[in-house]
């Protein structure tokens, strides 16, 4: 079902340094190239002092920043240590070498069934769709390993087809990145088209952060084909704080639950950005607004230069048995590590 009135427009809140492409596409794939790349473009349009903020040259040649501009009228101007600003500003601390933060931290390699799809738990084959982020986010495990070789797209998804195909165990399809939604529609429909083919399929999830970051992206070819696809769909957005959301955000949303897509939200637990119960509980209520579920609070993925965002476990465990004690149980999502070997995600 395609929601009757179209979705609010974002404003433009800040010059873009790009001229409009001459060929036509798609707005929110305008929205995605105009995004900010430059920390001191990002600290000025904020009215912060670039010396002042610690930022990294270096970290930010190892993984870039990226960010779109919508995302940035959501932070508050001035401040440093705002949560929105903490997660996408490269900074000194990620270029220190810390003991037990490593490159590949959650054995993404052992756990390859085909190119672009991994498989670590029963029933559920994840895939690499693609390498590409609307945002990069400085505390993700990506920052290490960009994917570019290796997505289930890159064939036309013959591979991951064939190795999904050939497993009747497989009854749900994740697909995740980088960032699915970052594939142009038809191209997400030429995997779905395939997909359908396949008999012993039930359910198709999709983890985006692109619904938050770049709210443009849920445009009407995109609901259409979610509405259209023959099973259950699962969004799982990927938003770590209550002030992520805006009217924008949530007429996506809003739209995406239209289209009969059920929305869950996972987020990580990050020192700086949502390490309170105040604004754990704020992030599951806001949500919650917006017609989402907490799913997963997950720790930390202990790659090198995210140590200064790790919360230590008993800490963890005591912020969220306080969220327990706060708020309904459905409002609390469930505190889990990905651990290499384990069956699932290990309850802390
Ligand atoms: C996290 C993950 C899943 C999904 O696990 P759920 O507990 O079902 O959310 C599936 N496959 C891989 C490889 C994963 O890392
Ligand atoms: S995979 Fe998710 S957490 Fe990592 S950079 Fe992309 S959007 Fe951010």
């Amino acid at each position: 079902m395609i929601p009757a009135a179209p979705l609010p427009l974002q404003p433009e809140p800040v010059p873009a340094p790009t001229p409009a492409p001459s060929v036509p596409a798609p707005r929110w794939q305008r929205r995605w190239r105009e995004a900010v790349r430059d920390p001191r473009e990002l600290l000025g349009l904020l009215g912060l002092d670039a010396a002042a903020a610690g930022i990294s040259d270096a970290a930010a040649a190892q993984f870039p920043l990226r960010v779109p501009r919508g995302f940035i009228t959501r932070m508050r101007p001035g401040d440093l240590a705002d949560p929105l600003l903490r997660q996408v500003l490269p900074i000194d601390a990620e270029q220190r070498i810390v003991p037990g933060f490593s490159l590949d931290a959650v054995g993404d390699g052992a756990a390859k069934k085909a190119d672009g799809v991994i498989q670590k738990y029963r029933g559920r084959a994840l895939l690499v769709a693609t390498g590409s982020c609307a945002v990069n986010c400085r505390y993700c495990f990506r920052r290490h390993f960009p994917y570019a070789d290796e997505t289930a797209a890159r064939d036309g998804w013959a591979g991951a087809i064939a190795s999904i195909a050939a497993d009747p165990s497989i009854d749900e399809v994740i697909l995740s990145g980088g960032d699915p939604l970052s594939l142009a529609t038809p191209k997400l429909a030429e995997l779905t088209a395939q997909l359908a083919a396949i008999p012993h399929i039930r359910r198709l999830r999709i983890h985006s952060r692109l619904p938050v970051v770049l709210p443009e992206r849920v445009d009407a070819p995109l609901l259409q084909w979610l509405s259209a696809l023959p099973w259950p769909v699962t969004l799982v957005i990927h938003a770590n704080h209550a002030n992520e959301f805006d009217a924008y955000v949530d007429a996506a949303l809003a739209a995406l639950r239209g289209a009969g897509v059920q929305l869950l939200n996972q987020a990580v637990l990050l020192r700086g950005v949502n390490d309170s119960v105040d604004a754990l509980a704020d992030l599951s209520e806001r949500g919650f607004a917006a017609g989402v579920l907490p799913y997963y609070l997950h720790q930390l993925d202990r790659v090198q230069g995210v140590a200064h965002f790790e919360v230590p476990d008993g800490e963890a465990r005591a912020l969220h048995a306080a969220l327990a004690a706060r708020l309904s149980g459905y409002l609390v999502p469930k505190l889990v590590r990905e651990v290499q070997g384990d069956t699932g995600k290990r309850p802390l």
